[in-house]
Formats: C-alpha cells, structure tokens, sequence
C-alpha cells in the first residue's frame, strides 16, 4: 500500500481525485481492424460521464505506446494500401519461429548433452548449436538442466514492464496454498491464464509425481512460454479480447481441456495485469465460462465454471460489478518480483492483492498458521485482524488491519482514517478538504463536491435514515472512483491521437 497508508498502490483508482474526464470502453466490436495482438478494441473519450468525441480502436493489449501504437478512427477510411501494409506489419511482427517449430527445437533441445544447452539471454530463446553463431555476441546461460527446463519462469526474466505485460511472479509460498487449495477442493484441471508459475509449478509435479492427478494449461500472452510447453499445455492467448493467436486448432485444445471427463473437475485460475481493463477481462472470462459452459456435462444445470481471479482489493467493486456471484477472499497473495506486494509479517507492507471466487467462502479455507481464522457468523475465514463488526455484521477489513465504525458514515473505515465535518466522510486527517472548483464526483459538474451534490439530496440525518439511498450513493460513488484508471488510459491516449495526427 502506498506510504499513505493509501488504498491504491499504483494509483489506479481512488476516490481522490475525481475524474472529470475519461474513457470508456465500448467492447469488442464484430468489424474491428487487428493488430498484432488481435481484434483491437472500440474506446471512446468520455466528460463528465458522457461520451464525447469520435470513437477508435486501440490495441487491446499494450497500454503503452511503445508496446504497440495501433490507432483507428471507428469511422476512418483506411485505404487499400494502407490496409496492406497493416496486413504486411502484422505478419512481420509475428513470433519468428510457430509454436510447433518451438516444440519441434526443445524434442532437439532435450536430446542434447548438458554442454550444448544454451540459452541465450538477450533473446531469451533456446538455442540449438547450430544457432550459436548468430548469437556469439549475446550473453547466454550453459547447461541448461532438466530442472531448469521445467522451471521456465526463473528461466525466462519477468517482463515487468507495468503496462503491458505487468508479470509478477507468485512467492513460493502463495502459488503453494493455491495449489493446496484446488486439490483439496477436489479439481483435477486447471484452466491457468496468465498464471504461468501455477502451471509450471502443476506440471512439474506431474512429470515426477505418479499419483499426482491435476492437469494444466497455461493461457499466456508470452509467447517465450511456447519454447517449454506442447500444443496442448500452452496456448497464446491474449486475455483482454478473448484472442487465440493459434487460431481455431488452439480455441479447440481449450475446449477439449475445458470438457470434464468423470469427475475431473476444472477450475479457472487468473492472476492479470493490475492495470487491466476490467471490463474487457470480464468479457473474456465470461467467453471462457461460456465455452466451459458448452460441454456442460448432466449435474451442473445453473453453474458458473469455478474459478479464482486474483487481484487487488480495491477492484472489489468492479469485479462484482460483472461478477455478482463472487466473493473477495482475506487471503494475501505474495509476489517473488514485486517489492510492495510481498508478506507483511515483518512489519513490512502487506499485499494487497486478494483471490475473488465464485466458489463458497466458506469452502476456502485459509492458512491458520499465518494468522487466518473462520468467524462462524461471516462463514468465511478472515485476516487475523479484521474483526467482526456488530453493526455492519459482517467482518469489514479489507487490507487486513483493524478497521473501525463511523457511526455518521455508517460503516467501518479505515483505522487511519478520521470523520470530516466538512467533506461529510471519512478520510485520511491530512487531507484537503474537497475544493468546490473541479467538477462534482457524483454528477461531474462544477460548483459543489459529491458531499453537497443536488442529485444525492443526502443530508446526514437523512442518510442514516435511509439506508437504501445510502447504499445506491455509494454504489455511484464507487463506480464513479474508477473513472481515475480510465483518465490514466486518456492521457495515453491523447498523446497518441496526436502523435497519429502528425505521422498521417
Ligand atoms: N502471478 C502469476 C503471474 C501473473 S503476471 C504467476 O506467478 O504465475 C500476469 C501474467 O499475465 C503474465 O504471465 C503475463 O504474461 C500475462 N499477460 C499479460 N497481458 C496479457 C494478455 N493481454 N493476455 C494474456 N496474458 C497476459
Ligand atoms: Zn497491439
Ligand atoms: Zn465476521
Ligand atoms: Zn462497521
Ligand atoms: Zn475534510
């Protein structure tokens, strides 16, 4: 958590700074023009909540420009040479070696003597002696073991670039429990996109363990992946449109893999990059339950495909948003690469990212060893610290510290937090008390904040007394604090509508 003692470590989104302006994301579109990652998708700049401006295509995957620097105008002319060379760009960008070529080169990797296994670092690719040669200038790794080639996630350095790949690999510790957990839940596949470590970590078991059961494939955007894993255990996939890059053939090994045979259950298991748009994620998932949902076996009528998504707490809202049926777990998931987001035993930050499942609380069952304990009144096991609120009923902490009840504000907060007479809510105590210049938070217009807004009429007494209203204020409230992480998108997208401009 930022050294505020803030929600929002990356400063994705919080109630701070109210957004005037933004993006909305309009979907995926049938006639969308494809850049290397796919069918790009349809934004629209938005101000004040309203859309305004002509809508585009961006590149579904890369935030960062420099990632990828697909733009189109939804109602743009795109001339036939120019439509070409897109064709010719995306084909040039294409991985340089097919995923049956990558397997094809590890069956030869494998065969090979302990001293002529390289890996060449800068590439990041397996090289066949044949290849040394081109690579003699870049730093490589000698002897590659078995062990490393089935670790390839210590093999491969993390892509931690934050916008766009953001990969942040699981402690040892975490991926463990989550492991524990689905087995103990009795799942014998598990559909893991973009959670690579868990794959690896499931399919080395495999390979050395007779009795172990569970089966895994890996749904991942890195491409690198495909060096260590078969067709049928790795498929590139881009989890922001739903995109197979290996075409119908990969779309159908996920299909098969999804169909449960006599009681192999399957659970999803996703871990995205945190400054993912969680609408277009929603999309895909939903494509991915539904896919599940078409080799429906008899005795799972109304069910949803199981699945864990991990992510940060203060998605909580949004995710619920597309997921009514989901419940966010106190669970904290620890990362190996990432300095924030490691255990807090220590005195040291705690992560905040959580697991939110559409399985039974109560089912889950976390470590009481690392202080998590069951509170019979929730059903579900907790953080050591989030104690049972009376009034609320339920066990309100959502970053694992105490947290306490404001009688105005009518639900627990924060413990560093205070109630403002002026803002009319809880806040941090240094904060600056609402300027009334920038635009309304609830309605985005200037001249009042949301504590005074005209379309809320939510005067304090009149608040407590109507609890309903209260919570549908919050609700538009908490939507509203998401339009931050869209503004994030807007300032990157606005420098590239003008960089665009001057190229064309
Ligand atoms: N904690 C996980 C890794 C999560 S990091 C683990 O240890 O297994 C996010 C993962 O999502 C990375 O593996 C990254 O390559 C992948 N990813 C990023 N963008 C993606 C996209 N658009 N589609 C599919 N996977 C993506
Ligand atoms: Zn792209
Ligand atoms: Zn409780
Ligand atoms: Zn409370
Ligand atoms: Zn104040």
């Amino acid at each position: 958590m930022a050294a505020s003692g803030e929600s929002d470590p990356e400063g994705l989104c919080g109630p701070e700074r109210a957004g005037a302006g933004g993006l909305a994301l309009l979907g995926l579109a049938p006639s969308a023009p494809s850049c290397p990652h796919g069918p790009a998708l349809l934004f629209v700049k938005t101000s004040q909540g309203r859309e305004e401006g002509r809508r585009f295509y961006a590149c579904s995957a890369c935030r960062d420009r420099k990632d990828c620097n697909f733009f189109q105008w939804e109602d743009e002319k795109v001339s036939e040479t120019r439509l070409a060379a897109r064709e010719e760009y995306n084909r040039n960008h294409r991985p340089s070696f097919t995923h049956r070529q990558n397997v094809e080169r590890y069956k030869n990797f494998v065969l090979l003597p302990l001293s002529k296994r390289r890996f060449c670092q800068e590439c990041q690719q397996l090289l066949l002696p044949a290849e040394w040669e081109k690579h003699s200038n870049h730093q490589f790794l000698c002897d590659i073991s078995t062990v490393q080639l089935k670790s390839p996630s210590q093999l491969l350095y993390p892509l931690e670039n934050k916008k766009t790949n953001a990969q942040y690999l699981f402690a040892g510790r975490s991926c463990q429990f989550l492991l524990d957990l689905i087995i103990d839940l009795g799942f014998r596949r598990v559909l893991s996109v973009g959670t690579p470590r868990l794959h690896e970590m499931i399919q080395s078991k495999a390979s050395q363990e007779e009795d172990f059961k569970v089966r895994s494939l890996l749904l991942d955007i890195d491409f690198r992946y495909s060096q260590f894993y078969t067709e049928d255990e790795f498929c590139h996939y881009n989890m922001f449109n739903h995109y197979f890059f290996g075409g119908k053939a990969a779309r159908e090994t996920c299909r098969k893999f999804l169909y449960q045979d006599n009681g192999e259950r399957v659970i999803m298991v996703t871990d995205p990059p945190f400054g993912g748009l969680v609408e277009a994620l929603a999309s895909s998932f939903k494509k991915l339950m539904a896919m599940w949902k078409e080799t429906e076996k008899e005795g799972q009528d109304n069910q949803e495909m199981p699945m864990f998504w991990i992510f940060p707490y203060f998605f909580e809202s949004r995710i619920l948003e597309f997921f009514p049926s989901f419940t966010m777990m106190d669970y904290q998931v620890d990362y190996d690469n990432h300095a924030l987001y490691k255990h807090g035993k220590t005195g040291r930050r705690q992560s905040p990212v959580r697991i939110f499942t559409n399985l039974t609380p109560s089912m889950i069952v976390l470590p009481v060893e690392e202080g998590y304990r069951f509170c019979t009144i929730c059903q579900r096991y907790v953080s050591s610290g989030n104690q049972h609120c009376e009034i609320c009923n339920s066990c309100t902490s959502k970053d694992g510290r105490q947290w306490k009840h404001c009688v105005l504000c009518n639900k627990c907060v924060k413990p560093s937090w205070f109630h403002c007479n002026n803002c009319n809510c809880c806040t941090l105590s240094n904060h600056t008390c609402e300027k009334t210049d920038a635009g309304c938070f609830v309605c985005g217009t200037a001249g009042h904040k949301r504590s005074t807004c005209p379309s809320l009429s939510c005067t304090r007494a009149a608040c407590q007394a109507d609890k309903k209203q209260r919570q549908k204020t919050l609700k538009r409230i908490k939507m509203g604090i998401c339009k931050r992480s869209l503004m994030k998108h807007a300032i990157f997208f606005r420098k590239k509508v003008k960089n665009k401009k001057k190229k064309q």
